[in-house]
This record gives structure tokens, sequence and C-alpha cells, in this order.
């Protein structure tokens, strides 16, 4: 069937327009388009290869090596000095995220090189996508092994496999484009870095380009022949466009006062490293190259920045996505100099109306209306819960509502997340792929055999193979090279990777925690462990107490944004029923066990230990604790007491639970290290 043509896809002028500027300038470094379900994005992504200048190949070469420059460590090599070649067109590879690794870097034929002494490479996708397109839907699922794997060879365009001594490797150059869902959960920092350029896509609002994009889905469902001979000469004239610009790109001109503009937008905006600056010149001048210009001007510093940047920005990881436009053109005017250069008022570039092109500026803001939430760049520098400012309620901590009768509601927002601790559940789990406690998976790291008969879904284990093999060589006749191997003696590999936990908070509210500066502090520590389990694609939960009873704030759920939602509005204040709160996290638990029983949760309890509401309040918080603690849930007790007399409390309840005791400031992963840092000088 044909595909989708890339000129009939209605709307997301930003996402045609990233797409276009990766395919000019593969040094752009690929885009990253987040947004909703059903909105055309992957279909805009695969109609992407029909566009490209087809490649050169050297005849019979599985990894595309160029015949005017062939790798001279191909696997199919050595290829001599004017070897044939023809000509094919661009490809898109498609990298699914449940991929076996020897599906993705390629496969060594273990049992050809054991019986017949020869290294038999079958090329994987990286070889596949070697100067064209690799495509992943839902990245942010992607293993994180296939992460490394992936970052690896985009770093080093190259791919190497290696397997028992055996090493292999080849030319790995490609634009790599990846599509996400953020409510499915977010991206590692270091991948989200890796794309050149975001994009976020939502669903038109406009009733015309709703119905629009329905009536040509329809056409193309009924006849795709059809409908894509009817956008044929547009697809042809954006194809020869962007042929053009990749031709034009070399001498275009980056001046010193773009480069300035570029700079004063990288420091107005806080993106770290000198990554941003690098992406935001070579797409601007990608974009120059477009637009039919021999030097980069603000317009096209412009349309880069808001490309490249968004994904960049220190930021708030539930803060709005895109880039504020006022604050964009603020910091475009600073590095203007004193004698503004006449604004370039030039052709629209080489695209008329209809071939798909947007003329450079154009397009919305790209967090306009849009309702996705946060970046997940909770890796950044962390804020102010040291503890530095923890004791301006020492005076008065110690009476239950001090600050307030029973019944009064208080609210205190949080501070700036930072990044967390990592705490995780101990022994290997099961559980859904994840990124926190150590788990048995299908794709991980090896970490050792499976008996015979356990397959698995693993790859051959050599070493294991070949001892199984060796004692049975005589008996089976072996002569000359090669082991005589039978399907008996191939072990497989046990593989480890990371899963995803539930982690339900389980928060005392009450007057004792209620002073206002405490309060925001365990705010912020709540919320920096509500981002950490967010990017490790836990599922959370939400129990609270305060006055008399214990509350579900949230049920467990993959939804975070939820979760801080509550937490930024929990009420403060009343007395402090702790056995009822860890009661109620038990039930949780409970229920949850018999819901998803695979998950292996986590307990996070954030109190200072005091338990004052009813009688016996004390007693029947040791009671709860037991009874928690004999279910055998990992948990971690966040300590908050605070002020100069303190009870230790917390620390009595952790030992109850047996679990871990954590003051305050060192949930801060950097608190730790400097603690570490400070007790070993
Ligand atoms: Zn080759």
């Amino acid at each position: 069937m044909r595909p989708y043509p890339f000129s009939a896809v209605v709307g997301m002028p930003d996402l045609r327009l990233a797409l276009v500027l990766s395919a000019i300038s593969p040094a752009v470094g690929g885009v990253l388009v987040r947004g909703e379900k059903g909105t055309a994005k992957s279909t805009m992504v695969r109609a992407l290869a029909g566009l490209l200048p087809g490649v050169d190949v050297v005849d019979g070469c599985r990894f595309s090596c160029d015949p005017a420059d062939p790798d001279p460590a191909c696997p199919d090599g050595p290829h001599p000095d004017g070897a044939p070649g023809h000509r094919r067109p661009a490809r898109l590879v498609e990298l699914p995220v449940g991929a076996a690794e020897d599906r993705v870097v390629g496969s060594l034929d273990l049992e050809r090189a054991l019986g017949d002494g020869v290294t038999d490479f079958q090329p994987g996708l990286l070889a596949g996508a070697h100067r064209g397109l690799l495509y992943v839907d839902e990245v942010n699922l992607l293993h994180d092994h296939l992460v490394d794997t992936l970052l690896d060879a985009a770093a080093m365009g190259r791919a190497t496999i290696e397997r028992e001594g055996v090493s292999v490797s080849h030319a790995a150059r490609f634009v790599l484009i990846g599509t996400m869902n953020p409510e499915e959960g977010e991206l590692r920092p270091q991948l989200l870095d890796r794309f050149g350029l975001t994009v976020e896509v939502s669903s038109s609002r406009e009733p015309a380009e709703r119905m629009e994009i329905v009536r040509r889905r329809l056409a193309y469902e009924a006849d795709p022949e059809g409908f894509a001979g009817g956008y044929a000469d547009d697809e042809r004239r954006l194809a020869a466009d962007i042929d053009a610009a990749r031709r034009r790109l070399p001498s275009v001109r980056l001046t010193d006062d773009a480069l300035r503009q570029i700079a004063e937008v990288c420091a107005a905006f806080e993106v770290d490293g000198m990554r941003a600056d690098i992406v935001t010149a070579r797409t601007a001048v990608a974009h120059a190259a477009w637009a039919g210009r021999d030097s980069v001007t603000t317009d096209d510093v412009r349309v880069a920045a808001r490309l490249a940047l968004p994904h960049r920005r220190r930021r708030n990881p539930f803060d709005a996505p895109g880039i504020d436009s006022e604050e964009l053109e603020q910091a475009l005017r600073d590095a203007e100099p004193p004698d503004p250069v006449p604004p370039d008022d030039g052709p629209d570039g080489p695209d008329g109306p209809g071939s798909g092109g947007p003329a450079p500026g154009e397009g919305e803001d790209p967090g306009t209306g849009d309702a996705d939430r946060g970046h997940g760049d909770a890796d950044r520098g962390h804020g102010d819960a040291d503890g530095g400012h923890g004791d301006a309620d020492g005076g008065h901590g110690d009476a239950d509502g001090g600050h307030g009768g029973a019944g009064e509601r208080r609210q205190v927002g949080a501070g700036r997340p930072y990044r967390a601790r990592l705490f995780t559940v101990g022994g290997t789990g099961m559980g859904a792929r994840g990124r926190r406690s150590r788990a048995e998976t299908d794709s991980g790291r090896t970490v050792g055999v499976r008996p015979h008969g356990d397959r698995g879904s693993g790859a051959p284990h050599l070493p294991a193979t070949v001892r199984a093999a060796a004692p049975h060589q005589r008996a089976r006749g072996r002569r000359g090279p090669g082991l005589v191997l039978r399907p008996g003696d191939l072990r497989y590999a046990r593989r480890e990777g990371k899963e995803g936990n539930l982690v339900l908070f389980c928060v005392d509210a009450s007057g004792s925690m209620g002073a206002r500066a405490r309060m925001r502090e365990v705010k912020s520590a709540v919320l920096s462990l509500l981002l950490d389990a967010y990017q490790r694609r836990d599922k959370v939960g939400l129990v609270t107490f305060r006055g008399r009873e214990a509350e579900v704030a949230l049920p467990p759920t993959i939804s975070v944004d939820a979760a801080a939602a509550r937490l930024e509005s929990l009420p403060t204040g009343g007395r402090t029923p702790l056995a009822e709160g860890l009661l109620r996290a038990a039930e949780v638990l409970r229920v949850e066990a018999l819901r998803d029983p695979r998950r292996r949760p986590l307990l996070v309890v954030v109190t200072d230990g005091r338990a004052t509401s009813g009688n016996d309040a004390v007693a029947r918080s040791h009671a709860a604790a037991d009874l928690l603690a004999a279910t055998g849930v990992t948990s971690v007790v966040m300590d908050c007491e605070s002020g100069r007399m303190r009870l230790g409390l917390a620390a009595t309840l952790a030992r109850r639970l047996g679990g871990e005791h954590v003051p305050l400031g060192e949930v801060a992963a950097d608190a730790l290290a400097h603690e570490v840092k400070r007790r070993a000088a």
C-alpha cells in the first residue's frame, strides 16, 4: 500500500518544519515528537522517508557502503576502489520498543561460529538505518538497555557487537526520530538531550481543520494509490526543495551577529551545557538553507530556538511545555547590535503554497493550548531542601495544632523539586518494565545461564554451551575444527533489567508538621520523589493523615501529575493519627497486591513519628507498624522531626517497620553525596 503522502498531512507546522530541517541537515540530531495519541504524528514521520534523496550503495553490501567512500571495517568488505554500486531510496527503519538486542545491533551466529569456524554476522536494525532514518515509536518506553545501545551508536556513528571475544563493527549514521505520549512516562534526560529538536503536537481544535483531516483520511483509505497520486507533484516539489537546501547548506554563513544572538538566547533560557548552542546554530543554518538564504538571519535563530531549546531548559518538570515567545523576542533584541540590521523581507523560500514547507517564522507557539505537561527534566540543579531552614519552627513545633485548632485547614505549597536519592525494593522482581528495582526481564543485561529446557527469551550463552558440549566430542566422533553441537547443548542467557514499582506515600499532614517552612520542605521532598517515580515509571499513591483519620488522597495511579496536584493542595493541621495512616496504607497495599500482583510496593512514610490522636495512640501505631512489617513490604521512613529537642520517634518507627530511616535533609541525591564527603574528610 502506498504510504500516506507527507504533503497531505494537515496542520502541525512545527513538526513539518522540524522533520524537513532534519532531512536537510542530519547533523541537527533528529526530532522528538511529543503528543497525545491520534495526532497523525507517526503518519508524518513515516512519510518523511519518501522525501529524502536516494543513496548510492555498493552492490551486495548489506551495510549500505557508499561506493565513493566505503567503510573500511564493513563486515561485507573490504570493497575494492570503484566497486559497482546502485542507487536505492533512503530508508526509514522502525525500531520496536520490545526488540531484543540482537535484532537491534545484529547477531553473530554462534552455532556456525562453533560448528563451522566462520563468523556469520547478520545485520540488525542499526545497519538497516545507516544513511537513513531510525524511527522509534513510544521511545519513552524503550528499555534502558536499548537506550544505551542507541545512544552509543548515535554518538559514535558506528554500531559494535561483541560476543564472547568476537567483535564486529560497522558504520551506523542515521537521523533519530522518536515519538512519545508523555502521559505514558517520561524520557531519561540523557536520551532527551540526544534529540536535536523537540516538537509538541496536539489535535487541532479547529472544526474546519478536523473536517479536512477526516476527509483526506477517508479518501486515502478508499483509494491509497489514487490519493497518493494526487499529491505526487507536491511530493516531488518538496523533495526537490529539500535536495536543493541540502546542496545550499555548506555555503550558508553563520555570522558573528547570529552567533551572538544564539548565545544570548541560550543563556536567557538557562540551558545546560553547550549542546543547546551548537544544535541551535546547526538548525538556524539548516533553516536559512531551506529559506534559500546564504546567511543566517534573526528569523532563522528564532525558529531554531523554538525547536531546539524547550527540552534543554532548566525548569520545573511540571511546567507547561514550550518556550515563552516574549522571553525569546527579548533575548533576540538584547543580542542585536546597536545599529540594527534591516529585517529580511526576501522571498519565503523555495516552497510555494501547498507544497508543505511553512514559511519561516510561521506556526504558533508550540505550547499553546497543549495539555501535555512536563519535560521530565528532574535531573538538574537541586533546590533548597538541605534542611538549612528547617529549624524555623523549633520553638513551637511541639504542640499538635500549635498553629491552629484541630479543625483549621491550611495550605502550604511545595518549593522547587530536586533530584532525589534512589530507593529500591530488595531482591529480584518480575514486575512491569521500569527503572527502579532489579527484576528478571527478557532484554536486559546477561547475568547468568538458564538450565537446558528453560530458554526464556534470551540469546544463546556461548561459554555455557561450549561447556555443555565439550565432554561429548569424542563420543560424537568429532574430527577437525569446530565442535559437534546438539540442540541439547545450547544454553541461554538469563537477563536482568529494571522494573517499576508502586511507590505509596503515607504522609503526616498534622499540626506537628504544620510549621510553614517545614511543610514546604516536606512537600518539596515528596514532590522530588514523585518526579523520580515519574521517570522510573512507577505507579504512585498517596495516603494522608491528620485530625482523627486517614484518607486515600490518591489511589494508586500512573498519573504523577495528579499526585503532585493533590500534594500541592494538601491541607495540614490537627492531631496525628499515625496508626490510622499506617493501617490505611496497609489496606491500599493489600488491594493493590490483588489488582497488580507483579508490581512490588515501596512504602514511604513521611512523618516525625508522633502519634497523638485517640486513646493509646502510641501503642496502636506500634501495632500498625508491626502489622505492616509482617507483610514484608519494603519501607522508608522520611523523618521530618525538627527543632532543638528531638525525640527520635521516626527512627523507632523505621525500626519497627524493618525499613530505612532517612532524615528529610538526606532525600536529595546530592545531599547524600555531600554528607558522605563530609564524613570522609
Ligand atoms: Zn560495505
